[in-house]
C-alpha cells in the first residue's frame, strides 16, 4: 500500500462487474477510497441504439446495488468524459483514474486524449483489458501483421494467450462520502411511449450474466454444436448482451467451460466448439481495432463498387417480418420483441437483406445496431460484411442463403415459425416453410389468407440470378 491516500475513480464502461475486474481488483489493491463512476456522453458517436440502452439502464442499477453492497456506490455523471474526469477527480480529490479499455478505434483514441487531459491535471491514469481474451495487437502473424483469416487466428490466439485477471469480487470498499451523482431515471434509458420492452426477457446485471452461464453449462453445452443451429431450441448460451456489457470476463466463461468439460459435464468437443465463438468475438473485435472503416466501409474495397437497391417497400417488410418468408419474418419479430435473435437466422435474415432483395449491408446493421440489447460495433459489422461477402475471411457472395430450405432444415417441425408468426400456427409442418404453394383447403383451414400473410415480396430464384449478375458487374468493374 503506498503513502499516497489520495481517491482512485475507477470508470465503468463496459465491463459492468466486480468479480474478475482488473481496473477495479487494482483500484482495491491501493487500499484508497474509490469512486466508481459512469459517464453518460450523450454525444457519443455510435450512439447506442434503443434496446442497447433499454440494457444499460438495468445493468447500470444491477452494479450500484453490487456496488453499495460492496461499500461504495455508483456515480452517475453525463457529460464528456475528458471533462467529466477531470472534474470528478478535482472534487473527490483523486490522484488516479483506472480503466478497462475500449479497443473500438474512436474510443481508442479518445481515451488517449482522456489520459492525457488527466495527466496535465496532475491526475494519473491507468488502463488494463477487462473485456478480451487478448489484446489487439498481441495477436499478430509471422510478418507482425494482423490476420485477416480466422482460422490462423484462433490457433495463434488459443496457443498462447493465457487466463489473467480472475478474481472474486472485492467488499469492503471505502467511499468518498457525499460525492453528488445523477438519477438514472433521468436519463430516459428506458422507452416510454410506446414502450417496446414489454417482451424483453433479460436479467441484465453481473448477477443476471452469471446465472445464464451456469443454465448454459447444464443444459445446452453437452449438444452445443448441433442445439446452436436450432433456433426453435434454448442451444445456445444468450450470454452475447452480458459479453458486450462486461457483465462477465470471457476468460470466466471459457474457463467455466472448460472445467464442466473437464468433469465430465460436457464432451470437451463441445466445450472447444463454444471457445470458437467466443474467438469468432475476439476476431471481430481484433478486426475493427486495426481496421477501424469496417463498419462503413467494406473489407474487400471492389465490393465499395456494389450498385445497392433502393427499395423502401422491401426493407420496411423485412424490418416487420412481413416479407412472405416464414423463418425470416420470424427472426425479424424475435428481434423487435426480445432484443436477440437466434445466429442461424442471423444469417438467414441478413443474406434476404442483402441478397435477395439487394440492399446494402450497412441498413441491416443499422437495424441489428438499434434493436439487438448485443448491438456491437465490431460483432455486428463483422458478421454483416460476412454474410456480404465483403469481409475478412467471408462468406462468398455467390453463397445464397435459400430461407424456404434454411427453414425446413433448421425449423424441421416448423415450432420456431409457429412462435413468431402466429398466424401461420395452424399450418402443418408440411407447409409451414412455403406457406405460398399450400393447396387452398390447407390455407383455409389454418386461416391464412392474404390479408393475414404476405405473399413472398420477391421470388427467391429469380433474387438468386439478379444477386448474381449484380456480383458480376462488379468482377467486371475490378
Ligand atoms: P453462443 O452461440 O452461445 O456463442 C457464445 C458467444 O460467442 C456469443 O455470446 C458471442 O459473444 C460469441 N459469438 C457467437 N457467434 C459469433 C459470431 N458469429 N461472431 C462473433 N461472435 C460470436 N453478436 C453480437 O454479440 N453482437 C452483434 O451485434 C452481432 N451482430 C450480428 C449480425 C449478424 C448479421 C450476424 C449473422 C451475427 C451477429 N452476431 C452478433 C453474432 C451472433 O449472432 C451472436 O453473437 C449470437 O447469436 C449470440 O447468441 P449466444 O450468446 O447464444 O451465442
Amino acid at each position: 500500500m503506498s503513502s499516497d491516500q489520495s481517491s482512485v475513480i475507477v470508470w465503468f464502461r463496459r465491463d459492468l462487474r466486480l468479480a474478475d475486474n482488473p481496473a477495479l481488483a487494482h483500484a482495491v489493491a491501493t487500499g484508497r477510497p474509490i469512486v466508481p463512476v459512469y459517464i453518460l456522453d450523450r454525444d457519443e458517436n455510435p450512439a447506442p441504439g434503443g434496446a442497447a440502452k433499454w440494457w444499460l439502464d438495468k445493468s447500470l442499477k444491477a452494479l450500484d446495488i453490487s456496488l453499495t453492497a460492496a461499500g461504495s456506490p455508483l456515480v452517475l455523471r453525463s457529460g464528456h468524459a475528458e471533462l467529466e474526469l477531470p472534474r470528478l477527480a478535482g472534487e473527490v480529490g483523486a490522484g488516479l483514474v483506472v480503466m478497462n479499455r475500449l479497443f473500438e478505434p474512436v474510443a481508442w483514441a479518445r481515451d488517449a486524449e482522456i489520459a492525457h487531459e488527466l495527466k496535465s491535471a496532475g491526475v494519473d491514469c491507468k488502463g488494463y483489458n477487462g473485456s478480451l481474451l487478448c489484446s489487439p495487437g498481441s495477436v499478430l502473424n509471422g510478418s507482425g501483421q494482423p490476420y485477416k483469416v480466422f482460422t490462423p487466428f484462433s490457433k495463434s490466439l488459443l496457443s498462447t494467450a493465457e487466463p489473467r485477471d480472475l478474481g472474486p469480487a472485492p467488499t469492503g470498499l471505502s467511499s468518498v462520502p457525499g460525492t453528488g451523482s445523477e438519477a438514472i431515471e433521468d436519463w430516459n434509458l428506458q422507452p416510454s411511449s410506446p414502450d417496446w420492452s414489454t417482451g424483453f426477457d433479460w436479467s441484465p446485471g453481473e448477477i443476471g450474466a452469471r446465472r445464464a452461464l451456469e443454465e448454459f453449462i447444464k443444459g445446452g453445452l453437452a449438444r452445443y454444436s448441433s442445439g446452436r443451429d436450432r433456433p426453435a431450441e434454448q442451444g445456445s448460451s444468450r450470454l452475447s448482451p452480458h459479453l458486450h456489457w462486461g457483465e462477465l470476463h470471457p476468460w470466466r466463461v471459457v474457463e467455466s467451460v472448460r472445467a464442466a468439460a473437464e468433469s465430465g459435464k460436457a464432451p470437451k468437443s463441445e466445450a472447444e466448439a463454444f471457445v470458437r465463438e467466443i474467438v469468432w468475438r475476439e476476431f471481430s473485435a481484433h478486426l475493427l481495432h486495426h481496421f477501424p472503416r469496417l463498419p462503413e466501409r467494406a473489407f474487400r474495397p471492389e465490393y465499395d463498387a456494389f450498385e445497392w437497391r433502393d427499395d423502401p417497400a422491401g426493407f420496411e417488410a423485412w424490418t416487420r417480418g412481413r416479407t412472405g418468408y416464414p423463418i425470416v419474418d420470424a427472426g425479424m419479430r424475435q428481434l423487435w420483441t426480445t432484443g436477440w435473435m437466434h445466429n442461424r437466422v442471423r444469417m438467414i435474415v441478413a443474406s434476404f437483406l442483402v441478397k435477395d432483395l439487394l440492399i446494402d449491408w450497412r441498413r441491416g446493421q443499422a437495424w441489428f445496431w438499434d434493436t439487438l440489447v448485443d448491438a456491437d460495433l465490431g460483432n455486428n459489422s463483422q458478421n454483416w460484411q460476412w454474410i456480404a461477402g465483403s469481409g475478412a475471411d467471408a462468406s462468398p457472395f455467390f453463397r445464397v442463403f435459400n430461407p424456404t430450405t434454411q427453414g425446413e432444415k433448421f425449423d424441421p417441425k416448423g415450432d420456431y415459425v409457429r412462435r413468431w408468426v402466429p398466424e401461420l400456427a395452424a399450418l402443418p409442418a408440411k407447409w409451414i416453410h412455403t406457406p405460398h404453394d399450400a393447396p387452398s383447403d390447407v390455407l383455409s383451414a389454418a386461416g391464412v389468407t392474404p390479408r393475414t400473410y404476405p405473399k413472398p415480396i420477391v421470388d427467391h430464384k429469380a433474387a438468386r440470378e439478379r444477386a448474381l449478375a449484380a456480383l458480376k458487374q462488379i468482377a467486371r468493374a475490378d
